[in-house]
């Protein structure tokens, strides 16, 4: 780990014009943002991050959950994973963000990790973690080692030729199919991005993730009121039960009436190079019946377009029956 500076940002403008030094928001930022530091501080004892600066955001009023006049709910960037998990207003009304949320990592990372930090949580992908090695995400221009190296667990969906890497979030995944709003503060005022649009494809360009500027601050995420009537579910597929990342998992929203599907909304992990929305499944699912067939028609659209590497070709098979179980899960009558 290199030398660098730690101060504390009293206030959101604060934090902003300290972040705005920085030249690039991504990857070999000068500046860096740091709240619950469960991917940062990893990132920089391994060399990965090499911040000059590192601002305390974990102080900011930005952690508390509130319910919207709208009947949505808001979500500040600094609420904390297990905190958000367990509250009332999530579990009533948002059960597929709060089970992947229980899912993910450990309870001591849960209870570290926050809403804001897991928006940007970086690749699991070895190579990224290994400064000796080849990585277009870490070193632009250095290639890929995964293409022909270890790719098990990394992404058949959103792939480019210079960079495979999975988004390894079980939240971002729900947030997804929940069809969040990431609202942000930087340096040219305030914007609000819908979750669709914020994360990037990696292209030729993998170590631009998102489409945060530098000085732009996550401040809250909020949700829209969930569909009446609809169930929602997270199932999540590992190579064991606790404490490991998703090989893939589905995020679903459903609400059935009168025998045919009203609403679907629907969202892949483990999977994709971001967190994986799929309106192709959704097509198929919308006016359907709520039975085996439509269901795997609709699994098929998702992995349509999957284009797997030497090692995770098992990925577009399990996310299709990852899938099909949690629609045929949520659908069915208690
Ligand atoms: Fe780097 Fe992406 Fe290739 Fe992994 S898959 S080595 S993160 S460029």
């Amino acid at each position: 780990m290199e030398l660098f500076q730690l101060s504390r940002a009293n206030s959101v403008s604060e934090a902003i014009a300290a972040g705005a030094a920085s030249t690039t928001a991504q990857q070999g930022a000068e500046v860096r943002l740091l709240a619950g530091g469960t991917t940062l501080l990893d990132l920089m004892k391994l060399n990965v991050e090499r911040p000059a600066r590192v601002i305390d955001i974990s102080r900011l009023p930005l952690d508390t959950v509130e319910d919207m006049q709208d009947g949505g709910v808001k979500i500040g960037a600094t609420v904390r994973n297990a905190d958000l998990a367990v509250h009332p207003l999530i579990r009533e009304r948002y059960a597929v963000l709060s089970q992947a949320l229980l899912a993910g990592a450990s309870a001591q990372l849960r209870n570290m990790a926050t809403t804001g930090g897991n928006l940007l949580q970086r690749t699991r992908c070895v190579y990224f973690r290994d400064t000796a090695m080849p990585c277009n995400k870490r070193d632009p221009g250095s290639g890929c080692a995964a293409l022909n190296g270890f790719n098990r667990t990394l992404a058949v969906l959103g792939v480019s030729d210079a960079c495979i890497a999975s988004n390894p979030s079980d939240m971002n995944v729900a947030l997804t199919a929940l069809d969040a709003t990431i609202h942000v503060e930087g340096s040219t005022g305030r914007r609000s991005i819908a979750i669709d649009d914020f994360y990037l494809l990696p292209g030729e360009t993998p170590q631009r993730e998102t489409v945060l500027e530098p000085g732009d601050l996550i401040t809250h995420v909020t949700l829209p009121p969930a569909p009446p009537g609809a169930r929602s579910l997270y199932v999540k597929l590992r190579d064991r039960a606790s404490y490991e990342f998703a090989l893939a998992s589905a995020a679903v929203v459903v609400k059935v009436v009168d025998g045919r599907i009203a609403h679907a909304r629907v969202a892949l992990g483990g999977v994709g190079t971001k967190p994986w929305h799929s309106p192709e499944a959704e097509a198929v699912l919308m006016g359907g019946t709520p039975d085996m067939a439509t269901f795997q028609r609709a699994a098929d659209a998702a992995l349509a377009g999957a284009k797997p590497r030497s090692q995770n070709a098992f990925k577009v098979e399990l996310a299709r029956r990852g899938l099909v179980h949690a629609l045929t899960q949520v659908t069915q009558t208690v």
